[in-house]
């Protein structure tokens, strides 16, 4: 793939598009020589019955909104794979049980963007270079492992086994030896562990001593690393779990006494877009209602992908012209709701659709 030509450099997905033929129809191939690599992705987009407006899309997100998570993960990706560095960020850093704050402290020590007093020194601020306790170079492996200070406080954490702090070369390999450790039950902590906290409170020690001339005592750091770290891991157990939430929300779904429930399915072979068949299946479904007068509507689907992104508002490049089509149907019913039914749940709908597999698609309508 090219630049494109002078002429197709104007070109919109309309000019793709046969004016002639009604709409689910592209244009034959002879405009589609310049693009041709993507002529199955293009085949596979459903057209909607009324136009879209130009959208732009984020691909790697399955909502195709930006975030700033799915673009810090592919930067990673792309940066890990110009690395043979076995460093899991996973592991070390954003999975680690701790509170969000001291994943962030995690990720910034490991970048080199925490306030020590070699990095200060860098940016102008003057005599904090080296460590105040010993007179090292203060770097962040300093505060965090090599410093006297630091390996005492590590030596008395009540954790098993002690880190093996000597001769550390770079911040990841710090983390990867301290996470090898659990703290002992008399802590009274579950599943969280010490050792995040103990780096925090061995930064924030250096910061106090550092910039308010304050000094706290090996035992003074460990007292409230355990406390700071109870704290916490009891303050999580009293949130309500998502799973509770999500009952919550599935009993607030009321269908009303009078609504007509339809289930449907596709059937379809390997070679198709299986998701897409479905969302066609769920609007000729829908069409039906509407010519029977139905005007409250439950349609069941054992695609959970459909039913959650008519559900959420999402987009999926193939799907998002016959979404807009269900979305604009769904305003002439009274009342209407999409839910996933386990496809055990779905029996006849789903023998229905492989019965007509080699015929057409199929939809199954079962009211009261
Ligand atoms: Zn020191």
């Amino acid at each position: 793939m090219g630049p494109p030509t002078q002429a197709t450099t104007l070109w919109k997905v309309k000019d793709l598009m046969s004016p002639i033929l009604p709409n689910g129809m592209w244009r034959l191939f002879d405009k589609f020589y310049p693009i041709l690599q993507h002529e199955d992705e293009i085949l596979s987009l459903i057209l909607s019955d009324s136009p879209l407006p130009d959208k732009l899309w984020w691909l790697p997100k399955r909502s195709r909104k930006y975030t700033t998570k799915s673009g810090y993960s592919l930067s990673k990706i792309l940066a890990d794979s110009v690395s043979s560095d076995s460093f899991s960020w996973r592991k070390n850093v954003w999975k680690v049980v701790t509170s969000p704050k001291i994943k962030m402290f995690l990720w910034k020590t490991v970048c080199n963007a925490i306030s020590v007093g070699k990095l200060l020194a860098i940016r102008g601020v003057e005599d904090v270079g080296f460590c105040k306790r010993c007179g090292g170079d203060e770097d962040v492996i300093h505060v965090l492992g090599s410093c006297p200070f630091a390996q005492r406080v590590w030596a008395l954490a009540p954790i098993t086994p002690l880190p093996n702090l000597g001769n550390l070369d770079s911040v990841k390999k710090l983390l990867e030896a301290v996470a090898k450790s659990i703290s002992l039950p008399p802590v009274g902590l579950g599943t969280a562990p010490l050792y995040p906290w103990i780096l925090w409170y061995l930064w924030k020690a250096q910061n106090l001593l550092l910039f308010e001339n304050r000094v706290w005592s090996e035992k003074e750091v460990l007292l409230k690393v355990t406390q700071e770290a109870k704290n916490w891991e009891h303050a999580l157990q009293l949130q309500p779990t998502k799973k509770k939430e999500l009952k919550r929300q599935e009993a607030d779904l009321e269908i009303h006494p009078k609504a007509c429930l339809c289930f449907s399915d596709a059937a379809w072979k390997e070679t198709t877009k299986g998701c897409g068949l479905e969302a066609m299946t769920l609007k000729a479904t829908i069409n039906a209602s509407l010519a029977m007068s139905v005007v409250r509507l439950v349609c069941n689907s054992d695609c959970q992908d459909l039913i959650g992104l008519i559900n959420s508002g999402g987009q999926a490049n193939e799907l998002d012209g016959i979404l807009n089509d269900i979305r604009l149907l769904s305003l002439r019913f009274l009342s209407i709701l999409f839910c996933f039914v386990p496809r055990t749940k779905n029996a006849e709908a789903d023998a229905l659709a492989k019965a007509s597999l080699l015929s057409c698609n199929v939809s199954s309508l079962a009211g009261d």
